[in-house]
């Protein structure tokens, strides 16, 4: 391509790009994981959280059990495979209706997936948690995001007095032998490798049912920089670059978020925008069924390109 576009000029249109070629699109394959965001407030507020969550945070609000009943119901009532249930905040263990959510989704038969900074909030449900745990074994996984194995980086991601709090969550995953994986961060520039290593030997070292060379078990995770100069997606880009639509977020999964001041909750495209109302697909899932245009740079950044080169990018 030798047409220069500005920056501006980009992610404008949902159907074409600023070059004026055809934007892609990924439809919705199957509905294999619904994720819930039980609302944006935290205990921390992380230098790079990609939700923007604090303690004051509230531009998603808590959700609530009958909220989510009503998308399990809705499940059953149209027959969707859905077979994962995924959440995420903020800090899910701060929303006070979390474990009659998290037993309503087990109780269904949905294996459960929920993401937390193992810190007070979560420990505050301790006894329920083992009650969980004891009820439903395996179908409950829980990932605990631990940002680097030294404590000086973790800290300073997630502020100060934010290392031993995590710690104690974690040991007590571990040893109680919940499913557990971890959420770390490559922001720090070390290799794959580099990392692996050193969590295996932090793992080890505390005694952390983990296996650091495991993909699913320890996944690292790129910063999101807002900022950066990134490709429009064309229906052509996907035979340039030998990737499937059906292989992107959108096309697996939807997610639940309630904004302040609305009524009712509305379905995301994903969870990665989860405040760009070009991605609020509708209330109902069957709303939401319809497909997804590419209109956002981290389609691009995060999902198409995953990071990577590309052979189309801006010249
Ligand atoms: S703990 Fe998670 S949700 Fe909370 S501020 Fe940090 S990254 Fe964001
Ligand atoms: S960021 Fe874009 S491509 Fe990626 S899952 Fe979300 S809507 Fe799909």
């Amino acid at each position: 391509m030798s047409i220069e576009v500005a920056e501006k000029e980009k992610f404008f249109d949902p159907l074409v790009t600023a070059k004026g070629e055809q934007r892609a699109w990924v439809n919705l394959k199957e509905l294999k994981t619904l994720w819930f965001n039980t609302g944006t407030l935290c205990n921390l507020a992380c230098v790079n959280c990609y939700i923007e969550s604090t303690p004051k945070n509230d531009a998603l609000v808590y959700l609530t059990h009958a909220e989510v009943v009503s998308y399990l119901d809705e499940i059953a009532r149209e027959n969707l495979t859905t077979g994962e249930i995924g959440i995420t905040g903020g800090e899910p263990f701060m929303n006070p209706d979390i474990i009659p959510i998290m037993g309503e989704c087990l109780d269904r038969g949905f294996r459960l997936l929920i993401l937390t900074n193992a810190m007070r909030p979560m420990m505050k449900c301790e006894k329920d948690l083992l009650e969980l745990k004891y009820k439903y074994g395996a179908a409950l996984t829980i990932r605990v995001s631990v940002d680097h194995f030294k404590r000086k980086l973790h800290e300073e991601e997630r502020g100060s007095r934010s290392w031993e709090p995590m710690m104690l969550g974690l040991k007590f995953l571990s040893d109680n032998g919940f499913n557990i994986d971890i959420a770390g961060r490559t922001r720090w520039g070390e290799s794959e490798q580099e990392l692996r290593k050193g969590f295996d030997v932090f793992f080890k070292e505390h005694g952390i049912r983990i296996d650091a060379h495991d993909k699913k078990q320890l996944m690292l995770f790129p910063e999101m920089d807002e900022n950066a100069s990134v490709p429009e997606i064309t229906t052509a880009c996907w035979g340039i670059l030998g990737v499937k639509p059906d292989d992107m977020m959108c096309a697996s999964s939807r997610m639940v978020v309630k904004r302040k001041g609305d009524d009712k909750p509305s379905v995301m495209a994903c969870t990665l925008l989860a405040y760009d109302q070009q991605f609020n697909m509708g209330k109902t899932l069957k709303e939401a069924s319809k497909s997804v245009h590419l209109n956002h740079p981290h389609c691009a950044k995060f999902c198409v390109l995953g990071g990577g080169a590309c052979s189309v990018s801006e010249k």
